[in-house]
């Protein structure tokens, strides 16, 4: 195909995303060309909105239209309970259930040797802190039950196992090993919560 810059610069952009390849971010760009107009100017409006109006809590890390989001500023949360997710997004299938009243840890991922994610590049230090400014009395590690993830709830069990009265637990296995949570129904997850075990 000859160069055209303007499309060119468009693929590029979509090819930064996750799990979009050149080829992947061509076809998108493509179909973007034969849309109509203002689904594209959606999008792109979208976009915008969601980076000029969404930020991560600074308190948990999740996703918030304002600086606290609105689990962290409920009076009505219990907190000294902190249930650790990987990512942001995690958080929306524990709420799902209707059934979890406690508060979040979001990680920001998990520790991953063969990409390059130590525990310096996650909020572990913040996580700690957070455990002794609140007085937690149980954290539920929610990592996926993958070897990062399983990597990541033991790192976590070390970190936090000489902090008095703390108790650890871990989303039972009712979620299939190698699944993720935004896979599993909120009755398994439900259920995953539900039967949490003692990591120690
Ligand atoms: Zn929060």
């Amino acid at each position: 195909m000859q160069n055209i810059k303007v499309f060119d610069d468009c693929v590029h952009e979509l090819s930064r995303l996750p799990g979009v390849g050149r080829k992947t971010a061509v076809r998108l760009a493509l179909h973007i060309l034969k849309i109509k107009q203002d689904q594209a100017y959606k999008l792109s409006e979208a976009i915008k909105k969601l980076k000029d109006n969404i930020k991560f809590c600074k308190e948990c890390g999740a996703i918030s239209e304002n600086e606290v989001c609105p689990v962290c500023s409920d009076e009505n949360r219990k907190k000294d309970v902190i249930c650790i997710v990987e990512e942001a997004k995690d958080v929306f299938f524990i709420e799902n259930t209707g059934r979890y009243f406690g508060l979040y840890h979001v990680l920001g991922g998990k520790i991953s040797p063969l990409d390059g994610i130590g525990p310096g590049d996650l909020s572990f230090d913040k996580l700690t802190k957070r455990v002794h400014n609140l007085n937690v009395k149980e954290v539920i590690i929610a990592t996926n039950p993958d070897a990062d993830g399983e990597t990541t709830a033991s790192y976590i069990g070390k970190i936090l196992q000489n902090v008095p009265d703390l108790k650890i637990t871990k989303l039972a296995s009712g979620i299939p090993i190698g699944s993720h949570l935004e896979y599993a129904d909120e009755i398994t997850v439900l259920r995953a919560l539900e039967n949490r075990v003692g990591l120690i």
